[in-house]
C-alpha cells in the first residue's frame, strides 16, 4: 500500500501548499469554525493543521488513513452536486505515505482523544491516547524525506511558505464565517477573526488584499432572477501592476474562469492602460445545477449552461458599479 499511496500522492501532493489545501478542506468538511496553520521552513520541516470541527471517532482513525475507504461518491449524480469539497477519499492516505503523519482527534460523544499514524511499507496504522479539544489536529513532518527525488524539488522555503499564504488567501476570502490563524516559523502571519457584517468583511479584504484596494474599492451588489453577484471592485485609476488582487468565486468556489475573465475585462473597456490590471473580489451566486464545475480539482474552471447570460449580466453589474465609483 505504501507504493500505490505515494503513486497516487503524485497527483494530490505537489508541495506544502498541496498539504495545507487538503487538510484545510477536510477541517471545513469537518464544519470547523476555526482553524490555525502551523508551518515550519516553508512546510518541508512542519505542517500542523488544528480544527475545532466535528472530529474523528476512534473507530474510524484507521479509515481515515487508509485509501479510497472514505470516498464518498456512491453514486455518477453526486459528481454534478458535490457539496463537500474532498470527495476522493485519498489525501490522507497519500500525505501519509510521503512523509510522518500524526492525526490526533477527538468528538463531543468521546470522553478522550486519540491519535494515530501509519507506518512502514505496509501502512500498518497504531492508535493511542491522547489529549485534545474535540477536533482534530494533523501534523505532517519532514514532506518527501522518503521520497528524494520530490523533495528535491521543493522550492525555498520563502517561495513554499508564499504559495501556502496566498492559498489562505483565497479560502479566507471564500469562508469569512470561519476565523483563520497562519503561523509561519513561530510568528503569526494572518490572524483574521470571523466576519459577519460587510464592514468586517471589508476589514478582512483590507488584511488581504491590502489597503489600497481596500480604499478604492466599491462594493458591489446586484441580482438576475436567480443569478446574485457581490464583492468589491476597483476603479481604473487605483488599478496598479502592484495591486495584484483577482479573485472570483462561483458558489464559493474560487475560479479562474475565461468567461468571467472576459466579462471583467469588458466591463474596465478602455479605461485600463496597458501594464494595469483588475483588481476585484468578487462572488457569483447561482443554482448549482446552472453550473458544472470541472471535477479535476486543480482546474479553476466552470462551465455556465447559461453561459451568455451570465456573461452580459456580470458586464451590466460591473459597468453600474464602476460609473458609481470615483477614484
Ligand atoms: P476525503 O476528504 O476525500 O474523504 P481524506 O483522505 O481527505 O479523504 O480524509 C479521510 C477522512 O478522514 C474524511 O472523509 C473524514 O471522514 C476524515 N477527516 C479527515 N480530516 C478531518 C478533519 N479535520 N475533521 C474531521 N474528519 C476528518
Ligand atoms: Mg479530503
Amino acid at each position: 500500500p505504501q507504493l500505490a499511496n505515494q503513486i497516487a500522492a503524485g497527483e494530490v501532493v505537489e508541495r506544502p501548499a498541496s498539504v495545507v489545501k487538503e487538510l484545510v478542506e477536510n477541517s471545513l468538511d469537518a464544519q470547523a469554525s476555526h482553524i490555525d496553520i502551523d508551518i515550519e521552513k516553508g512546510g518541508s520541516k512542519l505542517i500542523r493543521v488544528r480544527d475545532n470541527g466535528s472530529g474523528i471517532a476512534e473507530q474510524e482513525l484507521v479509515l481515515a488513513l487508509s485509501r479510497h475507504a472514505t470516498s464518498k461518491i456512491t453514486d455518477l449524480h453526486d459528481l454534478e452536486a458535490i457539496s463537500s469539497l474532498g470527495f476522493r477519499g485519498e489525501a490522507l492516505a497519500s500525505i501519509s505515505s510521503v512523509s510522518r503523519l500524526t492525526l490526533t482527534s477527538c468528538t463531543a460523544g468521546q470522553e478522550a482523544a486519540w491519535q494515530a499514524n501509519a507506518e512502514g511499507r505496509d501502512m500498518q496504522v497504531s492508535v493511542r491516547p491522547a489529549a485534545h479539544p474535540v477536533g482534530t489536529s494533523i501534523e505532517v513532518l519532514d514532506l518527501f524525506f522518503n521520497t528524494p527525488a520530490r523533495r528535491k524539488f521543493l522550492r525555498s522555503d520563502k517561495t513554499e511558505f508564499g504559495h501556502i499564504d496566498e492559498l489562505l488567501k483565497r479560502l479566507a476570502l471564500s469562508r469569512y464565517d470561519v476565523s483563520w490563524q497562519l503561523n509561519h516559523n513561530g510568528q503569526t502571519v494572518r490572524r483574521l477573526k470571523a466576519a459577519t457584517t460587510d464592514e468586517q468583511r471589508l476589514k478582512r479584504v483590507a488584511a488581504l488584499c491590502g489597503r489600497t484596494f481596500a480604499e478604492h474599492a466599491a462594493f458591489i451588489e446586484n441580482q438576475y432572477g436567480d443569478v446574485r453577484i457581490w464583492g468589491w471592485i476597483v476603479h481604473p485609476a487605483a488599478c496598479s501592476a502592484q495591486l495584484q488582487c483577482q479573485y472570483s468565486y462561483v458558489n464559493g468556489r474560487m475560479m479562474r474562469d475565461k468567461l468571467l475573465n472576459h466579462a471583467i475585462r469588458q466591463a474596465y473597456g478602455d479605461s485600463l492602460l496597458a501594464d494595469q490590471q483588475p483588481a476585484f473580489v468578487l462572488y457569483i451566486e447561482l443554482d448549482p445545477r446552472q453550473v458544472d464545475v470541472n471535477v479535476h480539482p486543480a482546474k479553476h474552471e466552470v462551465r455556465f449552461h447559461q453561459a451568455r447570460l451570465i456573461h452580459d449580466f456580470v458586464v451590466s453589474a460591473l459597468n453600474d458599479a464602476l460609473t458609481q465609483l470615483n477614484p
